[in-house]
This record gives structure tokens, C-alpha cells and sequence, in this order.
């Protein structure tokens, strides 16, 4: 059951994207979205709907994994610059709620999740909400069988690897873009702009400290 969205919720939408503007997010249609769609349907537990909302909160979500503050979902969604029809290909799909936001935001989406019970969990939530993502499961650290010989405009990594994943980097198109929080123990939060194949050819920009669940390999069933 999809829980009813309250006036309560609104209003929290409305400050969420209040601070998120403060904080210097400043692309208007993804504030747009995230004013629009209610964060709580991608969690279970509705006792912590206002913990929700706040732009510094991760919350648990199953498998020991997390839904990403508001906050860097909102950032990583500016840095990945996203224009509608972009094939865009989410690594680690987790609650969905990025994934709904990639949607929203017009990408032609592709996700992949390498916990066998959130990607069921978070895949019929997804097709219930109407939502024409398509749902791997795998450990995408090099990308997986099923998706070879198809490239990506956009690849946003929303797990921290421990270093630049070249399968990965092998799906983007040239003069595509990769957001990647990238490092052991400390990560920075990698903005990669592929303007030709070869590394050489690779622009990397640094914009920060992250702090990420980590990209781990392997499925897990
Ligand atoms: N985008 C998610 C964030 C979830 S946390 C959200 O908005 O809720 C990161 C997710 O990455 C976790 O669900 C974890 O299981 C998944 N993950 C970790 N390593 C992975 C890998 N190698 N391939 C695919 N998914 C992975």
C-alpha cells in the first residue's frame, strides 16, 4: 500500500527544498521534482517520515543499506546534469528514490542492485508507482553480461567504490558523465566528463568529501 501524501508532507517538501536552495542546489527542475515526489512511499517505516525530509538524514533502509540524505541526492542529481531522452544508468538502486528522481527528470533509466530483496522490493515499487525504469540485479562494478554493447549518457554511482570502475567507465558514452563518489575509508565525490577513450582523454573533477555505502562485488541472493 502506498501511504496517502498528507498536507503534512507538502510542507516538509517545501522546507526540504528551502534548505536544499540554501545549500546552493540550483537546478529548478530537479527542485521541482523533489518538491513533488513524497520520499516517504520509498521507505517502510512511516514513524520516521519527518526524519525523512531533513537534508542531512540517511535512514536505514533493508539489507543494511541506506536511503541518501536529501541532500546528495540532490547533489549528485545537479553534478550528473541529466536532460530528458539521456539514457542514464543507476548504480545501486537501493530504496528507488533516486531512481524515481532520475524518471522524473526524463532519463531513460536503467538501474542496478546487487541485493537480491531490496532489487525485488524496490522493483515492483517502481512498476506500481508507474515508473518505466529497468530493474537489474547484479553487482555492477564492471557492468553486467546482459547490458554489454550498450552505452550510457549519463552513469551515477550512488555506492562508494574504491577506485574509478573502468567496466564502467567503458558504458559511458564519449562526451558522457560519470558521478562517482570514489576511495577507501575517506571518498571524494568524482565528477568524470569521458571526452574520448582513451584515460588519457578523461576529465576528472573533485568536488569533495563524500561518505557512501560501499560498492561492494558480487550478487547477493
Ligand atoms: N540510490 C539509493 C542509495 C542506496 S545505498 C537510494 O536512493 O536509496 C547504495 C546501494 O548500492 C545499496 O542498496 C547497495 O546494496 C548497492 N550496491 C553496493 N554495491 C553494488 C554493486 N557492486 N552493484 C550494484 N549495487 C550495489
Amino acid at each position: 500500500m502506498i501511504p496517502p501524501d498528507q498536507p503534512k508532507y507538502v510542507a516538509w517538501r517545501r522546507q526540504m527544498v528551502e534548505s536544499l536552495i540554501s545549500r546552493g542546489i540550483g537546478n529548478q527542475r530537479l527542485l521541482d521534482v523533489m518538491r513533488k515526489l513524497p520520499r516517504h512511499i520509498f521507505v517502510g517505516d512511516t514513524l520516521l517520515d519527518r526524519i525523512l525530509y531533513d537534508v542531512d538524514q540517511a535512514v536505514a533502509i533493508d539489507c543494511g543499506q541506506t536511503i541518501s540524505k536529501p541532500y546528495t541526492v540532490a547533489w549528485q542529481t545537479e553534478l550528473l546534469d541529466l536532460h530528458p531522452m539521456m539514457t542514464v544508468l543507476e548504480v545501486g538502486t537501493g530504496s528507488g528514490y533516486q531512481t524515481a528522481i532520475l524518471c522524473e527528470m526524463g532519463g531513460r533509466v536503467f538501474t542496478v542492485e546487487r541485493q537480491a530483496q531490496l532489487f525485488r522490493k524496490t522493483k515492483k515499487l517502481l512498476s506500481d508507482l508507474n515508473y518505466k525504469a529497468r530493474c537489474f540485479l547484479g553487482d555492477c562494478f564492471n557492468g553486467l553480461p546482459e547490458m554489454k554493447d550498450f552505452y550510457y549518457d549519463r552513469i551515477l554511482v550512488t555506492c562508494g567504490a574504491p577506485e574509478i570502475p573502468l567496466g564502467l567507465m567503458q558504458m559511458l558514452k564519449v562526451g558522457g558523465v560519470m558521478v562517482i563518489p570514489v576511495g577507501v575509508g575517506a571518498q571524494r565525490m568524482l565528477r568524470i566528463f569521458k571526452d574520448g577513450e582513451d584515460p588519457s582523454q578523461w576529465r576528472i573533477e573533485d568536488h569533495g568529501d563524500a561518505h557512501f555505502v560501499p560498492m561492494l562485488q558480487g550478487r547477493n541472493f
